[in-house]
């Protein structure tokens, strides 16, 4: 297990445009473990790949059904829409609203290269939308309607 820095809003990397990966290899398998590590040790629901620092187009997703892995994610469909509060591991302490699509389907690769297409809602459909615009140097931030606010953790909530 190794866990990555996630990068914090003012770095100049969360606004920079992700590269395809073209082909599976041991660095880039390790990067994937790293991020599914990093994310759940962060309490997130998703990690993409620039807020680890490197400018790849991958994406973690778990919104409690299990790691969902995206390497090139393209979303083929959107409908409906769907306003939340939505936060960001690289934007800690902070939530805001944000309206995004009810559902989404997205193609993708997986972690052997193979495609995948993964259809969701909900929650699903937000961290699909949100972890794609990280790979294109977008953040929720740009979107929020009204101003941020601040998320009180319960510090009891942490101690397992
Ligand atoms: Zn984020």
């Amino acid at each position: 297990m190794a866990l990555r820095t996630i990068r914090i809003e003012g770095d100049p990397i969360l606004n920079k445009t992700s590269k395809e990966v073209t082909k599976m290899t041991l660095r880039t398998e390790a990067l994937i473990d790293d991020m599914l590590d990093t994310m759940y040790e962060a309490m997130g629901v998703g990690l993409a790949a620039p807020q680890v620092g490197i400018l790849k187009r991958i994406v973690v997703v778990d919104v409690g059904d299990g790691p969902i892995i995206l390497i090139n994610p393209v979303i083929l469909e959107a409908s409906g829409e769907q306003s939340g509060d939505e936060g960001c591991l690289s934007v800690p302490g902070k939530a805001g609203l944000v309206t995004r699509p009810e559902y989404v389907k997205v193609k993708a690769l997986d972690e052997n290269m193979k495609e995948v297409v993964y259809e969701g809602e909900g929650l699903l459909a937000r961290a699909f939308c949100h972890e794609i615009d990280h790979l294109d140097g977008h953040l929720y931030t740009e979107l929020v309607e009204g101003e941020l606010h601040d998320v009180n953790y319960d510090e009891e909530d942490d101690e397992e």
